[in-house]
């Protein structure tokens, strides 16, 4: 496949338009979701500049970062963690974006290595309250964040969201706003935050202009995701 430089360079200009709009420049970074990408591929774009990189799975990541060590990225878990896989995940993530419940912070925090920086946690909410769905729910946010202020092997950086999908641009944004809102809360009693992901290929300047930090794009990068697999 093609370096994806093109892609890239267009989706930094979207970035930085919308980061103007929201009177925010410069504040925005992107994570490129390299899910069902191979390692060749998230080279071509560390070779353009792309430091972050984004994947779902633990055993699905765990060879891609061990192939790319020694290119300086930074991983980011983006998918659901088990209980069973947090102490591989400790190991080799530098960020937990899907952090939401308590059990998952005592065996996050027990397994992050001493030779490593703190682990950076977001707590991942279930904003649009869709059952099924992962995340906690925003009444349980403020016990959370104090659970994770308490590892000294952990360092909590904000808020993470998956919005549900409305085809209705305006029902997206108010999910973005409520996010923006529950982050504001937040970072009142922890004022240390400074990290809101939100916003994925289709959505990502609505959610720079209501407030994310970080967005996370796969398939605008990449190209469209291959059948699975
Ligand atoms: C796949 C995924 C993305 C990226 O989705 P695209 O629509 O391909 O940009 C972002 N966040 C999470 C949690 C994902 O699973």
């Amino acid at each position: 496949m093609e370096p994806c430089r093109g892609a890239l360079a267009d989706i930094l200009l979207v970035l930085d338009n919308a980061s103007h709009t929201a009177a925010r420049p410069g504040t925005t970074r992107l994570l490129a979701v390299s899910k069902t990408r191979t390692s060749s591929e998230i080279a071509a774009l560390a070779a353009a500049g792309q430091r972050a990189f984004g994947e779902n799975y633990v055993q699905e990541a765990l060879p891609k970062i061990d192939d790319l060590h020694g290119h300086g990225l930074e991983w980011h878990l983006i998918g659901h963690l088990q209980s069973n896989k947090a102490d591989v995940a400790a190991r080799a993530f530098d960020w937990v974006q899907s952090v939401d419940r308590i059990k998952l912070v005592a065996a996050l925090a027990r397994h992050r290595p001493s030779d490593l920086p703190p682990l950076n946690v977001l707590l991942q909410v279930n904003i649009d309250d869709e059952t099924g769905k992962h995340g906690c729910d925003p009444q349980a946010i403020d016990a959370l964040a104090d659970a994770v202020s308490a590892e000294s092997r952990l360092l909590l950086r904000g808020l993470m969201a998956i919005p549900a999908p409305f085809d209705d641009m305006a029902r997206r944004r108010d999910a973005f706003r409520a996010m923006r809102r529950l982050f504001d809360a937040l970072q009142s009693r922890h004022p240390g935050i400074d990290t809101l992901s939100m916003g994925m290929s289709e959505d990502f300047a609505p959610a720079i202009e209501e407030g994310a930090t970080m967005v996370r794009i796969g398939s605008a990068l990449f190209g469209p995701r291959p059948a699975k697999r």
